[in-house]
């Protein structure tokens, strides 16, 4: 049921919402709702596994064509709401939404690729990424390639005859390096390859791939979406004929969305622009502040006016999101110490949260890699990754400062 589906005639119409021409904080609070006759103002959760038909023949001419709601691990009005929505904010045709942001990526690479093909794909992505397109799908002969997602002319250098895909993140977490997205659209538009973008740390509030060439993006709903560290769920924005192949996989193979979580995720949806906004605003003086401290020797954050891209990331970006790093003068040892001594900050892998999260890299996230691998990304042991929350940042920065001034 679309909303064109209501004629002018129908009482139901004027419950619906005409978002012709709607800007994103519109969209973002209304977009995908269709209002039922029960003509609720907020969206409805839909908890229910299967739909009925009115008719044997009804089933038999709606079932083979899966036309209209038949069973929750195709279709579910809750999820299609949020689907539509998150569509809507990214500018993209389709979205598919996934029960975790590796349900995305899984749904996304096993829809969209065959044996044989080959990705390049950035070596600064969520761990999980690598470990899926090197363990799994390298199983069924799909090979990838690792590249430094700054670094155009490595994207260009790294493409086969068989290359069908790119993947990336930007900026990359944690070390915030930002990819030139309309120079890698350029490289892969002439040999037909897909830009595929994980933006879950900016979110389509910050950045919209999809408008500076990319052909697909894909979140974490997990992070920011949510924003408050409920929730596990995925989404796959691209055009029908691709997202298409993404479902296909999706209502075959079922890692789909629960109506609950979809209903959390549409809740996120209505403030993440002006929460993006107070992530950012917070994460931009902490590091303004962390690069001034006698203890810190180098802070990433692509907001810096010293990030060697943040002209790059300007004219991509709206924003710089909640993320970032830094080093301490020092090595693990001094590197702990900063995150043993807070007492508010949350020791947690999760990030994109209200609450302020703090991770060491090295042993943690990025702990399975080898000292050559890790020192070819970066990864120093005396690196701290924040993800700064919605506390206050006078009371984020006094307890990042009970470490630091002790070192
Ligand atoms: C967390 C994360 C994922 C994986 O998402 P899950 O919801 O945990 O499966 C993928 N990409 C990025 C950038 C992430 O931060």
């Amino acid at each position: 049921m679309s909303e064109q589906s209501f004629s002018s005639n129908d009482p139901l119409a004027r419950l619906q919402n005409d978002l012709e021409g709607a800007a994103q904080d519109t969209l973002a609070v209304r977009a995908g709702h269709v209002r039922t006759m029960e003509a609720e103002h907020a969206e409805a959760i839909f908890p229910t596994s299967s739909f009925v038909f009115s008719s044997a023949a009804e089933a038999a001419r709606r079932f083979p064509n899966a036309d209209g709601n038949i069973y929750s691990r195709f279709t579910n009005p809750t999820v299609r709401t949020f689907e539509q929505r998150i569509a809507a904010m990214e500018g993209g045709e389709r979205a598919v939404a996934t029960a975790s942001g590796m349900a995305a990526i899984s749904s996304l690479t096993l829809g969209m690729l065959e044996q044989g093909d080959h990705i390049v794909c950035s070596r600064s992505v969520f761990g999980s990424t690598i470990a899926l397109f090197d363990k799994y799908l390298g199983k069924f002969g799909i090979t990838t390639t690792y590249v430094d997602v700054n670094k155009p002319q490595e994207w260009e250098a790294a493409v086969q005859p068989n290359t069908k895909l790119f993947f990336l993140e930007t900026p990359s977490n944690p070390l915030a390096e930002v990819a030139d997205l309309r120079a890698l659209a350029a490289i892969a538009r002439p040999h037909g390859i897909k830009v595929a973008v994980d933006n879950c740390i900016l979110t389509p509030t910050l950045q919209q791939p999809l408008k500076l060439g990319a052909d697909i993006v894909v979140h974490s709903a997990t992070k920011y979406i949510d924003g408050q560290g409920r929730c596990l769920g995925g989404v796959v924005i691209g055009n029908h004929q691709d997202m298409e192949k993404v479902f296909g996989y999706l209502r075959t193979a079922g890692p789909s969305m629960s109506p609950f979580n979809a209903w959390v995720f549409l809740k996120g949806l209505e403030t993440l622009r002006i929460r993006m906004q107070a992530h950012s605003a917070s994460a931009q003086e902490l590091a303004e502040w962390l690069e001034q401290h006698p203890k810190v020797s180098r802070v990433y954050y692509s907001g810096l006016k010293s990030h060697p891209q943040h002209e790059l990331a300007r004219s991509q970006q709206k924003g710089f999101g909640g993320l970032l790093a830094f080093e301490v003068k020092g090595g693990q040892d001094e590197a702990w110490k900063v995150i043993d001594c807070t007492r508010m900050i949350s020791i947690t892998g999760n990030l994109g949260d209200t609450r302020t999260t703090i991770t060491h890299p090295s042993t943690t996230t990025h702990g399975k890699m080898t000292a050559e691998a890790k020192a070819e990304a970066g990864i120093k042991e005396s690196l701290i990754r924040v993800s700064v929350g919605l506390e206050d940042i006078d009371d984020i920065k006094a307890d990042l400062a009970r470490g630091l001034d002790h070192l």
